[in-house]
């Protein structure tokens, strides 16, 4: 249908949106609220005069919408409503911020001004780039969590009215919200908002499975209702001798949720059983937190007098909220007709904190002034943030996980509980105390045993983290830390040493070159990094500093330079550039594929149907003629693979081969004579600091035989190691062995 109405009718509409607004604000507002927002409305509808929106309406009924949005269901003040009225003022129209300032001061004008910056961001499908203006985004927490909570706004509202844009932009703007939105709001505990946002996220990318969805449900609805009829019934006697007043209400699962179970566990949608729970909100007079949480339990116990509750399913988040600021009791019961039904037991505080988050959040938080966990949440966040050297990519990857991750509790020794997101190890555990206790720690202590860095942390867990001082950080944490906070000092901590390797290695550079009569100077350095097919002169310097690069290759190079013949060919030969890999950390360059536990380099080939190439997330597959072939994590093969042959699966992984240490096995034999075993493993572990993984000698008439599993750091290190085994008396052979 057509959109049409004469300028009188829409101004009169225009008037009475504006009207609509100022009725349903969660917070109160003064006379100088309103003077505010009056004077925001005012300019925005001058503004934005000239401008239709897609459907041919004035587009002045979209900053309103916006604005009724954080108003009313987000909850926030005068200077967000303002701010939501002008937000796409300074992108859309000749308005400058500067004019914004004037009108309405810093706070406004600084908002809107990282409003109209998010805008700016470029749409991308290159996924480091788009992962980059991901990163800019929530930047802009910097200046005030207002900014994203309105731009969630706008999205919820671009979302409502989406229906006249072209399918394409549809399904764009639709996986990007799945992709982010979705995941910030349930962050920021704006839940209702949350559950919206994937609901039309479904409904633009899988039309079809959405409306099958919204079908059954609207079907199921009558039944439903009954249900929790009966269930108020039987309880509703009990609840009526108590002092307070309370509400019972169902809760129909979102259609995105019931989806996501439907594919989680392969059902259909009669299958999936808990698609509605059971809500009581009772009332509390005043502040009165005992009283608050005193109820909730009087309430499990009369839910629990009439219906078995399921001992596994108990939740108490009143005692310890979630770090979304999300407080109730949950408990599951066998409901009316032999059926489990979730019960979410709230007072009307918590339940206002469940709606909308953020805002009602910091309305109640004068009772209970300790830091809470959306508090936490936010300064880490900045903190990971203000970290610049790491990787775009990564930080989107792990905050996209740290927003939806289940959290699990574990114990300090003192008793004292600290959240961390599921699948979180003793080494995150370490970070999460401090820093300090991070870089230093060797092992834990969990529940009394000794256990490694690596190991997973349980809810209940006690846990005690054992350092030393002579403790590094090193790559292979990277491979078991989880959350962003361990992860970003890990890897800071590794930039730093790569810094100092650095130095050093152009301190020996400079001897060397000066031994083959060259210096080092800009174009040396040029020429040196083209050489070696290196990308810049801090990657040149860390491989010597680290030995990578051996002397003979040094020569090689110096032959080249004096050679003006061959330089005059080269010159002529254009030079093919290697592939980027990683652009994000220059350093980072996979060059080597090792599989299993153990890190062995073994023989492979790449699969036809995905093509990994080096960096990519891989496992190997073995074949039953054409040796280990490779695949990558997301091949559309996969999945069926692992299904079907798990036990051909075996573990593999790119590194960088000058950072990462690896495995070589030594063969040695000779004489035997007491000792000698003694004498080997002081010369490699205490004498070149190598690490022993595996060490296995037969003896047989004088005669032994060895071999030696050691982690070594490359080439060099371990010609150095061979050399020093070859001078122990009796020894007679020392070789590098391929095979176990
Ligand atoms: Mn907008």
């Amino acid at each position: 249908m057509a959109y049409k109405a004469t300028i009188e009718e829409e101004n009169k509409e225009i008037a009475s949106r504006y009207k609509n607004l100022l009725k349903g604000t969660y917070q109160q507002l003064s006379k100088e609220d309103i003077v505010l927002i009056r004077n925001a409305f005012e300019l925005a509808v001058e503004a934005h005069s000239q401008q239709r929106r897609k459907t041919g309406e004035p587009y002045i009924y979209h900053p309103i919408a916006v604005a009724k949005i954080v108003a009313d269901e987000i909850g926030l003040g005068a200077v967000s409503i303002a701010s939501a009225l002008l937000h796409d003022v300074v992108e859309d129209t000749p308005t400058t911020i500067e004019e914004i300032e004037k009108q309405f001061g810093k706070t406004v004008a600084k908002i809107v001004n990282g409003l109209t910056k998010i805008s700016h961001l470029k749409k991308e499908h290159n996924a480091s780039i788009q992962a980059e203006n991901f990163r800019k985004m929530l930047l802009t927490l910097h200046d005030d969590v207002r900014v994203i909570i309105i731009k969630i706004a706008d999205r919820l509202h671009n979302m409502q009215t989406m229906d006249a844009m072209r399918p394409e932009k549809q399904a764009e703007k639709a996986s990007e919200t799945l992709y982010i939105y979705a995941p910030l709001a349930h962050r920021l505990g704006l839940y209702n908002i949350k559950t919206e946002l994937e609901d039309l996220g479904l409904k633009y990318t899988e039309p079809d499975i959405y409306n099958a969805i919204l079908n059954k449900i609207t079907e199921s609805k009558e039944e439903q209702e009954a249900y929790i009829k009966d269930f108020s019934n039987i309880i509703k006697e009990s609840l009526d001798t108590e002092p307070f007043d309370y509400e019972i209400k169902g809760r129909s699962k979102s259609i995105y949720s019931i989806r996501k179970k439907m594919l989680k566990q392969d059902v259909t949608f009669y299958e999936v059983y808990d698609k509605f729970a059971i809500r009581i909100i009772y009332d509390i007079k005043g502040d009165d937190e005992k009283e608050e949480k005193f109820n909730a339990w009087k309430i499990y116990s009369i839910v629990t007098d009439h219906f078995q509750p399921n001992p596994l399913r108990l939740r108490d988040w009143i005692t310890n909220p979630k770090s979304t600021g999300y407080e109730a009791l949950h408990i599951t019961v066998m409901g009316p007709k032999g059926k489990w039904v979730e019960v979410q037991i709230r007072s009307t505080r918590m339940n206002e904190i469940a709606e909308k988050g953020y805002a009602a959040h910091y309305k109640y938080k004068h009772q209970n002034e300790k830091e809470t966990g959306l508090d936490d949440w936010l300064n880490k966040l900045k903190e990971t943030l203000e970290n610049q050297e790491i990787n775009a990519v990564d930080f989107v990857e792990n905050f996209k996980l740290s927003l939806y991750s289940k959290e699990i509790f574990v114990f300090t020794p003192n008793g004292e509980l600290k959240p961390l997101p599921k699948g979180a190890t003793a080494l995150d555990f370490a970070f999460s105390i401090h820093t300090e206790v991070g870089m230093t720690c060797r092992g834990a202590k969990v529940n009394g045993k000794l256990k490694p860095l690596s190991h997973v942390l349980n809810s209940g867990d006690q846990v005690e983290i054992i350092t030393s001082k002579n403790q590094k950080p090193t790559i292979g944490w990277l491979d078991f830390a989880v959350t962003a906070r361990a992860r970003t000092k890990i890897k800071a901590a590794l930039k730093e040493n790569e810094k100092i390797i650095a130095a050093e290695g152009k301190e020996l550079l400079i001897r060397k070159l000066r031994h083959l009569k060259l210096t080092l100077n800009e174009k040396t350095v040029n020429e040196l990094v083209n050489h070696f097919q290196l990308k810049t002169s801090f990657d040149l310097f860390y491989r010597f500093g680290t030995g990578a690069i051996e002397n003979n290759q040094l020569k090689d190079f110096a032959s080249t330079q004096s050679n003006s013949f061959f330089n005059f060919f080269k010159s002529k030969v254009k030079k093919v550039p290697l592939p980027n890999i990683h652009k994000e950390i220059l350093t980072d360059k996979y060059d080597l594929l090792v599989f299993g536990k153990e890190e062995e380099r073994l023989d492979y080939t790449h699969s036809i149907c995905c093509n990994p190439i080096p960096g990519d997330k891989v496992f190997g597959f073995i074949t039953i003629n054409d040796g280990i072939k490779i695949h990558k994590k997301d091949c559309p093969n996969a999945v069926s693979l692992r299904a079907k042959f798990a036990y051909r699966i075996i573990k593999a992984k790119w590194i960088d081969s000058s950072k990462q240490e690896f495995k070589a096995i030594i063969s040695l034999s000779g004489v035997d004579h007491v000792g000698i075993v003694n004498e080997l493993t002081k010369i490699i572990s205490d004498t070149l600091h190598v690490n022993i993984h595996n060490l296995n000698i037969a003896s047989n008439d004088g005669i032994f035989q060895g071999k030696i599993t050691v982690s070594v750091k490359n080439k060099t290190q371990l010609k150095t190691l061979t050399e020093s085994l070859k001078k122990i008396e009796g020894i007679e052979k020392v070789t590098r062995s391929y095979k176990n």
